[in-house]
């Protein structure tokens, strides 16, 4: 396979801007540096950030063990899976398969690329019905988006559906692995060498609990991420979002400590989900949330908000009618939460 071929023709030739730090690169040099026009009184950032964060991919590439070449940062999963479909999509003839119920931001982002959405449900068991997804696929269609784990319905997806549908699909396959780190599944990451057309997303939102900085990843070949490093916004990840997550990342035992909390939680949460009479299944969960099906969910979201508590309704999602989708908090969130159920 070959992915260039893939690209739409303005990306292939398009030229990257070359911005003040890329031409100079060694910001810590003993240097005067007035080739930015930035104000040279210190604020601490008051000097442009690294372009290419290579202090936050060096010590990524270490834990997840790709070279610093297979890795793109981003401002949230968001910019990144934006700058997939700028790479690959051509407005108005390409199209996107997708596989609901599943993350928003993939028909959001294909339809403010003017890309077309062509949907393959999930079959019962919320898995690829992989026959079907390869028969949808046409000459155009560019990207598949697997989420695994999945949200809202919390399962990976088998192992070797994954690898079929990888195999099969004339595109890029994009894993989004934002709940990778409460699986029990091996990462992705790890086969990205095998296969050209891979693309892996996590993020530093959910188990690394920085939401709030707004840092995705994309790892993917080294081809692929030329790619994307060419026509991603030069600054897109801000000072302050790099130096909070080398701190995080360097400390990624406090991660995991957390995420066993968390897992143990869940298992609480669970548990606890089953002995709740209104409560009409509860699926298998490989992520920090679960999704239940109750009798009625818009009358039981209600309630919670009622009582100060909110969860996710995704009633209206394909497959998740009276389905509700809960977080796993702290133990005193979820002893309140349980409480507040029992009540109900
Ligand atoms: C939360 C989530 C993300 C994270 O997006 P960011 O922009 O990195 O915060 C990505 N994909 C899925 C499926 C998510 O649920």
């Amino acid at each position: 396979m070959n992915v260039e071929n893939l690209l739409r023709d303005n990306i292939k030739t398009i030229k990257a801007y070359s911005s003040a730090r890329d031409e100079y690169k060694d910001a810590s040099a003993d240097m005067i540096f007035i080739d930015a026009n930035e104000n040279p009184f210190q604020t601490n950032v008051n000097r442009y950030p690294d372009p290419q964060q290579s202090k936050v991919k060096e010590r990524l590439a270490e834990i997840k063990g790709v070279s610093i070449s297979q890795i793109l940062l981003g401002n949230g999963s968001d910019e990144v899976l934006d700058l997939i479909f700028r790479a690959f999509c051509e407005p108005k003839r390409d199209n996107v398969i997708t596989l609901p119920p599943t993350y928003g931001m993939y028909s959001v982002l294909a339809d403010l690329n003017d890309t077309e959405i062509k949907q393959v449900y999930l079959d019962e068991g919320f898995e690829p019905k992989v026959g079907k997804i390869l028969e949808t696929q046409n000459d155009n269609s560019k990207l598949l988006f697997l989420c695994s784990p999945n949200n809202p319905t919390a399962n990976s997806f088998n192992k070797q559906k994954v690898e079929t549908l990888i195999r099969g699909f004339k595109g890029v396959v994009v894993i989004d692995e934002a709940y990778i780190d409460f699986s029990e599944q091996q990462s992705w990451v790890s086969r990205l060498d095998e296969f050209p057309n891979l693309i892996v997303t996590q993020t530093l939102s959910k188990a690394y609990g920085l939401a709030g900085i707004r840092l995705g990843i994309c790892y993917a070949s080294e081809f692929i991420i030329s790619v994307l490093n060419k026509i991603k916004p030069p600054y897109n990840v801000n000072q302050l979002t790099q130096e909070k997550a080398l701190e995080r990342l360097s400390r990624i035992n406090e991660v995991e400590k957390e995420v066993s909390v968390i897992l143990e939680q869940r298992r609480l949460l669970q548990n606890a989900l089953e002995t709740i009479s209104f409560v009409e299944s509860l699926y298998a969960s490989d992520a920090n949330f679960i999704l239940a099906k109750v009798d009625d969910a818009n009358k039981r979201y209600s309630e919670l908000i009622a009582k100060g508590i909110v969860v996710r309704n995704r009633t209206t999602q394909p497959l998740c009618e009276n389905c509700l989708r809960f977080t796993v908090g702290t133990n005193i969130e979820n002893e309140k939460l349980i409480k507040v159920l029992n009540e109900l």
